[in-house]
């Protein structure tokens, strides 16, 4: 019978995504581990993987930024005008863990690979006008696996302002047309403060009809009138998601849409928050390769005991600091900006730095809290350090090694440092804010239950106050404190629940507007 056919597969299960599969195409300016500055790169990298393994057919386009020895050239070439200037573009391809990676090269992404973000506005406004014009197109041109994606039972998901060009050109040059009708995009906030913002003139810059400037055009007391956009992007795509609940009602307020909150209410119907999941093979302490190597071993929730403290001696003996299991060690990982709350750390450390507690600090970004970085490790060389750079590899180390991760964060969307730590069962003190808010629950000793430390609002004096309950229940109450480790380590933070919800917003995306 066929069943018994030498070389027939075996019989493969239903994809999850049962009869909605789809094809989606996710289009970001960083996807790790090829590109990253922060959550979105981390997000690009993970999320499409979850997509695929329910079902669908998923591809990434992300810029070149250098040379990825995966990705081969395709040996397609495609012309763009970007501000009146020809361009050509190549594609480079490479399939991992289920999902097409495609690499948009031209020489305006070469050589970024430090700086994603670097150069004035006009030439970060023509690269991603470029990107943008391309990866519309990639379902056109681009063959994956030989055959190219086409417009049948496609959604995009562009993110950031970055990409929310994506979203209006799909509209301009395709669907006004009567072409890619059924063709969806989904426009993802991380973070609203960034808009792409300028002048009124920016608009010569995208190419698109004059009808269109009108969408780019927003008036709020800081900019004036201006060019936005953020705010074209909202209005083009047929869904909006923020990456928490809690940013989502967030992002509609005076305070937290930072001039687009009146947009986002009038789209309300179309918006969304879905917590972002966590990679579980690159952020698990069972697993990572970073901690294969030197002191470090890897652990679970069954060798936390032996495993963690290893981690730490580890961090204390790499960074010079006094080997002492028993001192809390405490970190902080991000990018050095207001946003982030660094100077209300840097206002908390001479509290901290009279208690008995080590501090370690990773961060690239401004350059006076840089400078806060290097002082404060100058004047308490015995207990704090202070490390200006961006290493992955140091990023998962403190995350193993320290016993309690900061996150006093004035505006946080998502935030997964805090998650990685819960993973690694670091316990997390934050301002409860956004993705803070959502994902770290208060401890409460009497019904032992929580995840973290939280305060509420972003002053040093609160930060203090949570902090200093967290080390006195990590001093005392060490039942307490290994409870707390267990529950944030037996969590699902896979992105598997967020991708299905993903889902859910394709499939009404798809059928419903
Ligand atoms: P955001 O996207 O606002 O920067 P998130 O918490 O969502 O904040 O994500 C930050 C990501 O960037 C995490 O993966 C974090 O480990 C990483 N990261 C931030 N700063 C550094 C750094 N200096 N070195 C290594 N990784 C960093």
């Amino acid at each position: 019978s066929d069943t018994n056919e030498p070389g027939k597969d075996e019989e493969m299960p239903p994809p999850l995504a049962g009869a909605n599969v789809m094809n989606v195409i996710l289009v970001a300016a960083e996807c790790a581990p090829f590109s990253k500055t922060g959550g979105l790169g981390d997000v690009a990298g993970a999320l499409p993987k979850a997509l695929a393994r329910r079902g669908h057919r998923v591809m990434v386009v992300v810029p070149r930024y250098a040379e990825y020895a995966e990705a081969k050239d395709l040996g397609v070439r495609k012309r763009y005008k970007v501000a009146g200037q020809d361009m050509e573009v190549m594609y480079f391809h490479a399939y991992i863990d289920g999902v097409d990676f495609v690499f948009i090269d031209s020489p305006v992404f070469r050589h970024l690979s430090n700086n994603i973000y670097g150069g004035n506005r006009l030439d970060i406004l023509k690269r991603m006008v470029l990107f943008c014009k391309a990866a519309v197109e990639v379902p056109w041109y681009v063959p994956c696996g030989g055959v190219c994606y086409g417009d049948g039972n496609l959604a995009f998901i562009a993110n950031d302002w970055h990409t929310a060009l994506l979203p209006v050109y799909l509209k301009a040059y395709y669907r006004d047309h009567g072409i890619m009708k059924y063709t969806r995009s989904v426009l993802v906030i991380h973070n609203i403060a960034h808009q792409g913002r300028g002048p009124v003139d920016d608009f010569s810059c995208v190419d698109l009809p004059g009808h269109y400037l009108d969408t780019f055009k927003l008036y709020d007391p800081v900019g004036g009138e201006h060019f936005n956009i953020f705010a074209a992007g909202l209005k083009a795509a047929d869904r909006v998601l923020t990456v928490s609940h809690g940013y989502s009602w967030e992002v509609k307020t005076l305070e937290g849409g930072w001039g687009l909150h009146n947009i986002i209410n009038e789209n309300d119907w179309k918006f969304r928050g879905i917590v972002n999941g966590i990679d579980t093979k690159e952020w698990n302490p069972e697993f990572d390769t970073h901690l294969h190597s030197d002191d470090y071993t890897n652990y679970s929730v069954e060798t936390l005991g032996i495993g963690k403290p290893q981690c730490k001696a580890a961090l204390q003996r790499e960074l010079g600091l006094p080997i002492r299991p028993d001192v809390p060690l405490i970190g902080f990982i991000g990018r050095l900006d207001h946003q982030k709350g660094v100077d209300l750390i840097a206002e908390a450390v001479p509290w901290m730095m009279s208690q008995d507690v080590q501090l370690v600090m990773l961060g690239t970004g401004r350059p006076d809290l840089e400078e806060v970085l290097r002082q404060m490790e100058h004047q308490y060389r015995d207990k704090a350090r202070g490390w200006v750079g961006f290493s992955v590899k140091t990023a998962h180390r403190i995350t193993a090694g320290a016993d309690i991760l900061l996150m006093p964060s004035r505006f946080e969307p998502c935030g997964l440092n805090q998650l990685y730590a819960m993973n690694y069962g670091t316990i997390p003190v934050v301002h409860a804010v956004g993705g803070l808010r959502d994902t770290v629950q208060q401890f409460d000793p009497y019904s032992e239950t929580g995840l973290g430390w939280t305060f509420d609002s972003a002053e040093a004096g609160k930060l203090i106050h949570a902090l200093g309950n967290c080390l006195l229940t990590y001093r005392e109450y060490k039942q307490s404190w290994e409870g707390l480790q267990r529950r944030g380590m037996t969590q699902d933070l896979s992105w598997d629940n967020a991708a299905e919800k993903y889902e859910e917003v394709l499939v009404a995306a798809k059928y419903q507007w």
